[in-house]
């Protein structure tokens, strides 16, 4: 028998004020007032935990879902809404290292969220309009083109677009060159999260919020979790709190930087400057360091993100510096009015891969997504369904792999913050020589 501590992350909070917030109402939450027995339970209601428990609702299994606040609360429902394929790193290492199998399933995962919307006609703004990953100087460039050349040699869709073309599609001339990945899409990342809990609830699935799991302890028969109003019995658990992991499994929590990524949005823009800023609504993010990422919503506002402060904010206020570079990059936005802004956790791995690890009872937990949670967790759910009702995690197209703390852990607010002073420090002395 094994004890593991408690949580220590928020719970029962309001959805954070947002411009996806603001654009959605949220139905009641039923939090768990009895106890229960349940082959599978999930913990944690974002993407990943929904498109799970649809996966398993659709297979004849009913998951039951405990979320501490609400569906889609966590960065599932505060992204930047970009649907991206791929893993940081090129596909030659993603197969060196991961497999050919993780290769083709982290290029496809754009496509299961193409399909999945059609198939339950998901109410979450989805527009396959393609995503450049752009870069702003030569060595960026030549990578970028070294990268196309790659992906078409493993038989994924990529294109490279030069300078003028990329001028062209975004009003800057702030890149030196892209890929194009065709299959890149966006949508309106709470609605699509709300859209799956609904599906997934239809298919019988029993979602509980205001449930925050804050003692899981493995049992001779699965697991015993406690919420501050009633027990349940799982057979199997899968983990799914990414960068809201909390004490639950302290390993796990350490597994991750929880760093945070700020995003606002501007008031829908005059038609001429939509005209300007991916016209055809493509998505955008820089390969630097530090990422930049944008693109323009359904109601024809910016949508940017990037770095921003490491603790919770939200408001425009606290994100004056990421309007000001948007300023900077589109002198004609200035005046234009800024609307809303926020921020959430992501989880960093050290390997900068989703990580698939096996607890101390039966089943699974997977954290990790590196900013590219929407297309790979959404596509990972089905995955993980299988895994769970088989009880073989070889099902799930990604390795194995023991929970691997990230040194100074504990430190990481401060650490972050120094990196990001410096990363700015730097763009600046650079941009001061560029001008010289
Ligand atoms: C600002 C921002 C911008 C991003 N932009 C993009 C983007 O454009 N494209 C992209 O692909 N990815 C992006 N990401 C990453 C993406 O949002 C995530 O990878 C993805 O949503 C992860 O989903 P998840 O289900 O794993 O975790 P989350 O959505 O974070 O959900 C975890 C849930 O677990 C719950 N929880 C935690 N502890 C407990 C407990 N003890 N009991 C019960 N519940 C618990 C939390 O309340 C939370 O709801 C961004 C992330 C952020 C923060």
């Amino acid at each position: 028998m094994k004890l593991i501590d408690t949580v220590r992350t928020g719970t029962a909070e309001p959805l954070p004020s947002s411009l996806y917030a603001a654009e959605t109402t949220e139905e009641l939450r039923r939090p768990l007032r009895e106890n229960r027995d349940a082959e599978v339970v999930i913990i944690g209601a974002g993407i990943l935990g929904l498109s799970t428990a649809l996966a398993l609702a659709e297979r004849g299994v009913t998951p039951l879902v405990l979320e501490a606040n609400s569906a889609g609360w966590g960065a599932s429902g505060r992204n930047g809404g970009q649907v991206n394929s791929g893993l940081k790193h090129s596909p030659d290492k993603v197969a060196r290292d991961l497999g050919a199998e993780a290769v083709r399933f982290a290029y496809g995962a754009p496509r299961a969220v193409k399909d999945l919307v059609a198939r339950l006609n998901l109410d979450c703004d989805y527009v396959n309009g393609g995503g450049y990953r752009a870069a702003r100087d030569r060595p960026g460039c030549r990578d970028a083109e070294a990268l196309v050349a790659e992906c078409i040699r493993h038989g994924i869709p990529a294109e490279f677009h030069g300078a003028r073309r990329m001028s062209e599609a975004t009003g800057t001339d702030r890149y030196s060159g892209a890929l194009f990945d065709p299959e890149a899409g966006q949508l309106n990342p709470l609605k699509y999260s709300l859209s799956l809990a609904r599906a997934a609830r239809a298919a019988g699935a029993m979602i509980f919020e205001d449930s925050p799991v804050t003692q899981a302890r493995a049992t001779s028969e699965g697991w015993e979790l406690t919420t501050p109003r009633a027990r349940v019995r799982a057979g199997r658990i899968l983990v799914a709190t990414n960068g809201y992991s909390g004490g639950v499994l302290p390993r796990l929590r350490r597994s991750v930087l929880p760093i945070f990524s700020t995003v606002v949005a501007t008031s829908p823009l005059p038609q001429a400057l939509r005209e300007r800023i991916l016209a055809a609504r493509e998505v955008l993010y820089e390969t630097s360091l530090v990422t930049v990422y944008y693109r323009i919503d359904a109601a024809g506002r910016l949508v940017f993100g990037g770095r921003g402060g490491q603790c919770p904010a939200s408001g425009v206020g606290s994100a004056r510096s990421l309007c000001g570079l948007a300023e900077e990059i589109w002198p004609a936005l200035r005046g234009q009015g800024w609307a809303y802004g926020w921020n959430g956790r992501l989880a960093l791995t050290v390997d900068h891969s989703p990580g698939l690890h096996a607890l101390a009872g039966p089943g699974l937990a997977c954290v990790g997504f590196n900013g590219r949670g929407v297309a790979l967790s959404t596509a990972l759910g089905p995955q993980l369904a299988e895994a769970l009702i088989d009880d073989r995690p070889e099902a799930v197209p990604l390795p194995l792999t023991p929970m691997q703390p990230v040194p100074f852990q504990r430190f990481w607010p401060t650490g972050v913050s120094i990196a990001l002073g410096w990363h700015q420090v730097k763009q600046q002395l650079s941009f001061g020589r560029a001008r010289l």
